[in-house]
């Protein structure tokens, strides 16, 4: 079958190629692949500046963000031939730590864990995959080849969880939200928004193109400038250092700053610790990070996609590449929300 692999470590190595054919394990879903989405993390893998294939290997298959259809699937596993799934990216550590031993992979405490598509686990760019039917979350149909969003709605539906965890410790509950950055995370986060009822603006620095149009079609403030408003909860999506102090600076008393994006290796502002601690203590302020998801995440975001309007969901996917021109999926062209690469049409 044909997959897109790499070898990790070694800028240039991706290639679509034939490799062997799956061996079915009996006691796994056996998936045919619809959709790939393609991230950052993607491209950081083809830079070679993060990654591990699997022991023994040199190479390993790309693609974390899946869309599959069940061909087989092991009798009261909950699957059956023609379910449209996706694959849960982290699985648990081989220790396991506390967290992975309960569930919480997302958690993990040793860093130990692999991630299919990333660390030392083939991911789902491949014709076939299969996977334990304790990492395969079944979606909506009707979602079509928006169940590609489930990954990147599944890490914003963690985020939004330890949100409310947080939030719980006082009886006013946030009610305007920043979102910093209108990527596919960051839709998701402003999607999530609206759902629950928030007033909710999106900073992005596109003037125009898909990001304002996607923001306004969901109903929601779109701002090129820090908006110059008082936020009980700031999402960032960005990893900017530089958002990241406006988004302390503006982030009301009782506020909360939750971040998801990375910084890589950029250095932003320095940052006066005694004059943050100031501002935390005194007005209640929370910053925390949020990475990955587990399994209850998957379900929350695959019931949160279900909720929304399909066509907006499609219109996130900005691009299709058809798997005869795939290289072409990997490419970062200006205007891209979220490119998917399609087995079949
Ligand atoms: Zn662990």
């Amino acid at each position: 079958m044909r997959a897109v692999t790499l070898e990790p470590g070694k800028p240039g190595s991706l290639a679509l190629e034939e490799v062997e054919d799956l061996v079915p394990d009996p006691n796994a879903v056996l998936v045919r692949a619809l959709a790939i989405g393609v991230c950052g993390t993607d491209r950081e893998l083809i830079e070679g500046v993060y990654g591990a294939a699997p022991a023994g290997r040199a190479r390993l298959v790309l693609g974390h963000e899946s869309l599959g259809c069940v061909v087989s699937a092991p009798q009261g596993s909950g699957f059956a031939p023609g379910d449209f799934v996706v694959g849960v990216v982290r699985h648990p550590d081989p220790v396991p730590c506390a967290n992975c031993a309960l569930g919480e992979w997302d958690m993990c405490r040793n860093g130990r864990y692999t991630e299919r598509g990333i660390k030392q686990a083939d991911g789902f760019c491949a014709e076939h995959w299969q996977a334990d039917p304790r990492f395969v979350v079944r979606i909506s149909p009707a979602l079509g080849v928006a169940g590609v969003l489930l990954e990147p709605a599944s890490v914003i539906a963690k985020a939004w969880e330890h949100i409310d965890r947080i939030s719980a410790r006082s009886r006013r509950s946030p009610q305007r939200l920043l979102v910093t950055g209108a990527g596919p995370v960051g839709l998701m986060a402003a999607l999530l928004g609206t759902q629950r009822g928030l007033e909710v603006h999106v900073l992005d620095h596109n003037d125009q193109g898909a990001k304002p149009r996607l923001a306004h079609a969901l109903g929601v403030a779109y701002h090129v400038d820090f908006p110059q408003l008082e936020l009980d909860l700031v999402i960032e999506c960005t990893g900017s250092p530089e958002i990241l102090g406006q988004a302390l600076q503006r982030s009301a008393p009782g506020g909360i700053v939750c971040l998801t994006g990375l910084s890589g290796s950029r250095h932003g502002p320095c940052i006066d610790l005694a004059e943050l601690n100031q501002a935390m203590v005194l007005e209640n302020r929370v910053v925390f990070g949020t990475v990955n998801a587990n399994l209850r995440h998957y379900r929350v975001a695959a019931a949160a996609l279900a909720h929304a309007d399909r066509a907006w969901l499609e219109q996130l996917i900005t691009r299709r590449v058809p798997l005869g021109e795939w290289q072409q999926a990997y490419e970062k062209r200006p205007g891209d929300v979220k490119t998917v690469l399609l087995f079949e049409d």
